[in-house]
């Protein structure tokens, strides 16, 4: 028996360690399982050369005994003679080390990786009172050996007892972490940073890993059906994702992955990280943030690269060149394959398009190379249920609208004002995304010239019928719709409004509210950003109720005027709140006033209606 001492410059790193890091324990079994796998792919190779002859299956093992209170891992790969144990493991990969215990000491940073710095099996110490090592070299002649330490800088090496060529590491789990020795925490560990990897790993006699990851085949060889189980493998009781895009890099950087468009629910969280990410089949992070571009977040699935450079901290990953490509490249498929989609399937991709849209959107105000890819398939529905771009929509109506996009918040907004242009045969876009009001300022400046106007922001020619203008003055010097106007300035209780009177287009309308485009917008802006402040945005916006001098009620209400004053008044009040209703833009503290006067009008109706018959 020898005994020596590990070799570390500045101290001993065991205590280090095992404070290190409290809450992610977990990551012992990532690194041992990581080992494992190394030196079973190292028999793959030797294999391969010739040099390694026999057929033991290459597998690894992990064994758990509750009574002796140890964990054990397995493998068949190839093994270490006493040299190796002495200098792979007992001189702990010194730079490694000390950068380590550096940066420890300085930074206190807790997103570094352990692997990267040659410590993976020392985070046994996390977890283990003692660690053993029982393991025998592949190489002919090798003798099994024996290595053992509780943590202090003193270690053991012997002769062990290992007959076939592997190793084994077996920790003592120590007391105050005897939940690594419950069965179901270590089968949950290791499914979740193990379901994947290469070669076969049993916990007792269960395999954790019987399927094979589809990302690592060639997109050819998979069926949609392929994807969609691997899809309800990684999310079980979830439903069906629209679509996936399969990556398969291999220059300038390596890349491999699957990812899914899922249906977006109302109550998505468009935040939520759910990409996971693996290195080598190695479960490492569900955590992708800065790999894939933030408004690609919401996407599923699995991204696998040797190059993510998982050891530093997320400042440097922004930073870092690989990543910034990576990013782009992932952004790049996905543009590419929903051009695909809409090109070749514009069925599929419509009915995709309303979970995608946001995503797509968000991009394209993000990120101007996401843009310059997505602007063909950036498509709106029309009032006419027809889906276009932005510029298919210019080029249609350029004749009828000049370089205005007249939209609407949806189509059951203002219907009244929508029906006139579709007599009018002018197609209104449908916006009623909630990044609308965004993508529209960016597509203003992207595509010219291109106005947007919503259809309650002017009184657009279109909405007029000039033929029945009621611009005649009277003896007074006053014209008929001036002496509307007049009239129901006089009734209205909202003194903020300006009122217009003119002759539109459509009868049954009595009038509409017009807000002026910039200044809604720029209250909207502020109501996204405090949700809470409506008094302030309130405050900026100039509304005008127009009136329509042909509305057979507005004319009626006029007459009921001379014998039934307040109940004119009442009527006045209830069909600018009608369009303001109509039109979203009534304020909720004025849904009550509205519920109550319509009441008191339609008992007044109801009464007069029964007297009289
Ligand atoms: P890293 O894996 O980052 O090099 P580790 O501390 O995890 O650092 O391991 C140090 C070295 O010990 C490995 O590079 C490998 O040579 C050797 N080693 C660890 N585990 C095994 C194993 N299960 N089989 C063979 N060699 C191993």
């Amino acid at each position: 028996m020898t005994t020596g001492n590990l070799q570390i410059h500045s101290e001993n790193i065991l205590p280090i360690i095992k404070k290190w890091l409290y809450s992610d324990k977990d990551i012992f079994v990532r690194e041992l399982v990581s080992n494992a796998c190394d030196a079973l792919q190292k028999v793959r190779i030797l294999q391969d050369q010739g040099e390694i002859k026999d057929s033991e299956e290459l597998r690894i093992d992990i064994h758990l005994d509750k009574e002796a209170k140890t964990l054990t891992f397995s493998d068949t790969g190839i093994g270490m003679t006493a040299d190796e144990v002495e200098k792979y493991i007992a001189q702990i990969a010194f730079s490694g080390a000390e950068e380590f215990v550096e940066k420890y000491k300085t930074k206190n940073e807790k997103d570094q990786f352990i692997g990267h710095f040659g410590l993976g099996f020392y985070s046994a110490y996390m977890v283990a009172a003692k660690v053993d090592i029982n393991t025998l070299s592949y190489k002919p002649d090798a003798k099994p050996v024996f290595w053992s330490c509780d943590g202090s800088s003193e270690y053991v090496i012997e002769t062990g007892t290992r007959t076939k060529r592997g190793t084994d590491i077996t920790l003592h789990i120590d007391a105050e972490n005897d939940e690594f020795l419950e069965h179901s925490k270590i089968k949950n560990i290791l499914k979740q940073y193990c379901s994947f990897l290469p070669f076969p790993v049993y916990f007792g006699t269960e395999r954790i890993n019987p399927k094979e990851p589809l990302w690592i085949k060639t997109p050819s060889e998979c069926s949609p059906q392929d994807y969609l189980e691997f899809y309800r493998h990684l999310y079980p009781m979830q439903e069906d994702p629209l679509f996936w895009v399969h990556l398969n890099a291999d220059y300038p950087f390596h890349l491999k992955g699957i990812l899914y468009f899922p249906r977006i629910k109302r109550n998505f969280d468009l935040n939520k990280n759910t990409v996971q990410l693996y290195c080598n089949r190695v479960f490492v992070s569900d955590n992708c943030k800065d790999v894939i571009p933030e408004y690609l977040m919401p996407l599923r699935g699995v991204l696998d690269s040797p190059d993510i450079p998982l050891n530093v901290s997320r400042s440097y990953l922004q930073m870092d060149r690989t990543v910034r490509q990576l990013a782009s490249h992932i952004s790049k498929k996905v543009c590419d394959s929903l051009t695909a989609l809409y090109k070749n399937d514009r069925e599929k991709f419509i009915e995709a398009w309303e979970d995608v849209a946001l995503i797509a959107k968000i991009g394209c105000i993000e990120d101007d190379k996401f843009y310059s890819r997505a602007k063909e398939f950036l498509i709106w529905k029309t009032t006419d249920g027809n889906w276009e771009t932005v510029e298919a929509y210019l080029e249609k109506n350029k004749e009828k609208t000049k370089d205005k996009v007249l939209y609407t918040g949806d189509a059951s907004h203002n219907v009244h004002l929508l029906d006139v242009y579709k007599q009018k045969g002018i197609e209104v876009l449908c916006a009623n995304s909630p990044v609308d009001n965004y993508l529209i300022n960016f597509l203003e400046k992207k595509i010219t010239p291109a106005a947007f106007q919503r259809i309650d922001a002017a009184i657009d020619e279109h909405l007029l019928d000039a033929s029945r203008e009621k611009s005649i003055l009277d003896a007074e010097g006053k014209t008929e719709s001036g002496k509307l106007a007049e009239f129901i300035k006089s009734k209205l209780n909202d003194e903020q409004v300006d009122i217009e009177a003119k002759s539109l287009a459509a009868d049954s309308m009595p009038g509409f509210i017009m807000v002026d485009e910039n200044q809604r917008r720029l209250k909207e802006y502020l109501r996204s950003i405090d949700p809470t402040n409506t008094s302030q945005a309130h405050m900026m916006t100039k509304r005008t109720f127009v009136v329509n001098t042909n509305s057979g009620l507005l004319a009626s209400i006029q007459k009921l005027d001379a014998k039934h004053p307040e109940l004119a008044k009442e009527m006045v009040n209830e069909v600018y709140q009608l369009a303001l209703l109509s039109q979203r833009e009534m304020d909720a503290n004025h849904l009550n006033e509205f519920i109550t006067r319509t009441n008191h009008i339609l008992e007044k109706l109801v009464k007069t209606a029964a007297d009289s018959s």
